[in-house]
């Protein structure tokens, strides 16, 4: 990361929150060829700097007293771990800087809820940490990335959004990590909360939280060590229950992870399973012998998200991160065991 600097200073009168904005990228950094400039067609992922999205937030800077860093500049496509940890490694030192101050994310829209979560799980809730995105990239008509992260700007530096956990702001709408997903692949107003509903809106007076958390968000891994960005990663894959679905590729996986041709080995795998998490026969009989194996198998709806237990409201890419995340934070060395 580069070291964060601060070009735009705080105008208007009274003190000023203070806010880092961490860039990684996305059609929120986005840039069409110059023929289609004004829809956005073709355009490529991750081309502009934060600085540059800064600018074009006019304003923004009437709200708080910006620092800025590019942390990378990709399509959130190709994000993974190692993404997660250098996020949560530069906003656990930015709190240690700056004490209470809030930081913004930019991000892509395809895997922010992938990112978002895992750093609810890697952070205390602490000062306000915020994820935005665009379903535009930067120059269309109407383009919604200058919008989205000067709203996002101002929810970190408001202190009715402390203490609860990683947001993402979009359209309008101030969404919890645990609950916020992609639900649509082109619309503008993508994200949304499912049946719990956004946190609170944004207005032109700022924002109204609207609901808490139902309860205190688990996050059994904010007040650890992170790992190492080199550490090994257990591999969880996602199968999915569906008609005809035989339990041949659980069993490849699995004769592949004990050979040793896969590597890492296979830790775990979540199972988007039909209605209310059933499985097919066979794949079944599949996973009972991963099971056996000493997979760890952990069945949940593919139409929605988990209700009840420890995985209540995540939906299947999130119940991934926390089978990841135990897997690589409690014995880095069982994960590469995989099987027996
Ligand atoms: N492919 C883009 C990304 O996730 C999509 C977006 O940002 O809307 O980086």
């Amino acid at each position: 990361m580069q070291d964060p600097r601060s070009e735009f200073p705080a105008a208007g009168p009274g003190p000023l929150s203070h806010v880092l904005v961490l860039g990684t990228g996305g059609t929120i950094a986005g840039v069409a060829p110059a023929a289609n400039t004004a829809t956005g067609a073709g355009y490529t992922a991750g081309v502009l700097g934060v600085d540059q999205l800064l600018a074009s937030a006019p304003g923004v800077q009437q709200h708080a007293r910006l620092e800025f860093a590019q942390l990378c500049n990709i399509d959130s496509k190709d994000a993974g771990p190692g993404l997660w940890l250098d996020l949560a490694r530069a906003v656990r030192a930015w709190r240690e800087r700056a004490g209470t101050a809030g930081c913004v994310i930019t991000h892509g829209s395809d895997t922010l809820e992938e990112s978002a979560y895992a750093l609810d799980c890697l952070l205390e809730p602490g000062s306000p940490v915020v994820l935005t995105a665009a379903m535009l990239p930067a120059a269309a008509l109407s383009a919604d990335g200058p919008r989205n992260l000067f709203d996002a700007v101002r929810v970190a530096g408001d202190p009715a959004a402390d203490g609860r956990g990683v947001l993402c702001v979009a359209h309008g709408r101030v969404h919890a990590a645990c609950d916020v997903s992609k639900q649509h692949p082109a619309r503008i107003d993508a994200f949304g909360s499912g049946e719990r509903g956004p946190l609170g809106f944004i207005g032109a007076s700022g924002t109204r939280f609207t609901r808490e958390q139902p309860q205190a968000a688990r996050r059994p891994f904010a007040s650890r060590p992170l790992p190492a960005r080199d550490a090994p990663w257990p591999r969880v894959e996602l199968v999915c229950s569906h008609a005809g679905a035989d339990g041949e590729m659980v069993r490849a996986l699995l004769a592949a992870s004990s050979a040793g041709t896969l590597r890492p080995r296979l830790h775990g795998l979540v199972v988007l399973g039909t209605g209310s998490g059933t499985v097919h026969e066979q794949l079944q009989a599949a996973l009972d012998q991963a099971a056996e194996a000493g997979v760890r198998v952990q069945v949940v709806p593919r139409n929605g998200p988990c209700e009840g237990g420890e995985f209540d409201g995540l939906n299947a890419v999130k119940v991934r991160i926390r089978l990841l995340l135990e897997g690589v934070q409690a014995s880095p060395r069982d994960a590469q065991a995989g099987p027996r």
